[in-house]
């Protein structure tokens, strides 16, 4: 049973009712956060129990905020493989080089955790239709759980996403719109639409359960690791979700009393074409500014701006990492350097991680015997198309 106790606002510390539909902070534009009883858990549930429990994001379900199990939509995502990367760690010098890869998901990416978790979230407080903007994998991903669960979805996707995406999204049986624009201005479109017709809008962070399907990515690294969290971590940052959920679940293992106060460093990357995040930790600012003319091969990545912003620079500055930029030509090198030495098939925003990994090396910013996980998010056949 799900310990969710109320959902909260990360800026002015205003509380929700989890149990009525929520989108953001009225008073601040904040994502909400959702607040469970972890001293109840802590008293009642061990680390152990939940390893032996069938795989899946769903069976860290006290932590999740669905409440009748009846509810739960799910495709098998979640529980991916941790794979080492040791021809790559000597070439950099480094003891232990790991890759997390999320491309055995459901439609490909770790979108699926997300999406299993807000839609099923979505249905137990009575929605039915729902509309979302997409660089292209969220909506693949929201296109096929909402055809699992027999519900109607409309996706707004720049007339430019990749292929792959569209055919996806199609084929689950859901109204594609294309755009003919960036993910903002599907953003702005599928805003209205949502007001015209009473559909609920997916889109991360405004909605506050996709962030808390993809905090289940914490949960098992850590799990994986020993429950002793790696020294770095390298993410690929677009709506930065996957970043943002990460640093919850180490609050929330913490204060289980399941790890200690050890966190890894995180680090972003973002394409050279489109790094808002990295521009703003490099200078210091308090908000990311849109980037104007975003451009990168990297299309889950190419995100103009990020609606968690504060949240993500918060997770990154208070770890002690920072951002990092790579070329579209790096990313394609690093690409191909996986699947050819270490035979993972990356996505390119995964293999955006080792290029990443590269540069920080070379300057010097990574200890030889730090424990360095990389994030690739989706399999890299979704980029043959
Ligand atoms: C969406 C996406 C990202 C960015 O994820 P966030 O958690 O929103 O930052 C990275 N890689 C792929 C393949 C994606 O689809
Ligand atoms: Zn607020």
């Amino acid at each position: 049973m799900s310990a969710l106790i109320d959902l909260a606002c990360p800026e002015c510390d205003q509380v929700y009712d989890a149990d009525q539909i929520q989108t953001i902070c009225e008073g601040c534009d904040s994502p909400l956060w959702a607040r469970y009883d972890l001293e109840r858990l802590a008293s009642e549930l061990d680390r152990e129990r939940i390893s032996r429990r069938p795989k899946g994001v769903w069976r860290w379900h006290e932590l999740l905020p669905v409440r009748d199990p009846a509810y739960r939509i799910t495709l098998g995502e979640g529980d991916t493989s941790l794979i080492s990367a040791p021809r790559i760690a000597e070439e950099l010098g480094l003891k232990s080089l790991f890759v997390k890869d999320e491309g055995p998901n459901p439609t490909g990416t770790f979108k699926a955790r997300g999406m299993a978790v807000a839609l099923s979230r979505a249905v137990e407080l009575g929605l039915r239709e729902f509309v979302i903007p997409t660089a292209g994998n969220a909506g693949g991903a929201l296109a096929i759980y909402a055809s699992r669960a027999g519900l109607e979805t409309h996706v707004f996707m720049p007339v430019d996403a990749p292929t792959v995406n569209q055919i996806e999204v199609r084929m689950s049986g859901a109204d594609l719109r294309l755009v003919d624009g960036l993910i903002d201005l599907a953003g702005r479109q599928a805003t209205t639409e949502a007001q015209a017709n009473g559909w609920f809008n997916m889109t991360t962070f405004k909605e506050p359960y996709r962030v808390e399907g993809k905090k289940t990515m914490g949960f098992e690294l850590a799990e994986a690791f020993g429950w002793d969290l790696p020294e770095v971590i390298i993410y690929p940052t677009g709506g930065g979700t996957g970043l943002v959920g990460m640093w919850k679940s180490f609050d929330e293992l913490e204060t289980l009393g399941w790890i200690d106060g050890r966190r890894p460093r995180l680090i972003s990357v973002q394409a050279k074409g489109c790094a808002p995040i990295v521009k703003a930790l490099e200078t210091e600012a308090d908000r990311v500014a849109p980037w104007e003319n975003p451009t990168t091969i990297a299309h889950g990545i190419r995100t103009p701006g990020a609606y968690a912003d504060r949240l993500i620079l918060k997770a990154v500055r208070e770890s002690g990492g920072l951002g990092v930029t790579v070329t579209d030509e790096q990313i394609r090198v690093a690409q191909t350097d996986l699947a050819q030495q270490e035979g993972i098939m990356a996505c390119l925003e995964g293999a955006a991680t080792l290029a990443g990994l590269r540069r920080i090396v070379a300057n010097g910013w990574i200890n030889s015997d730090d424990r360095v996980v990389l994030f690739n998010t989706g399999t890299g056949l979704k980029d043959l198309s």
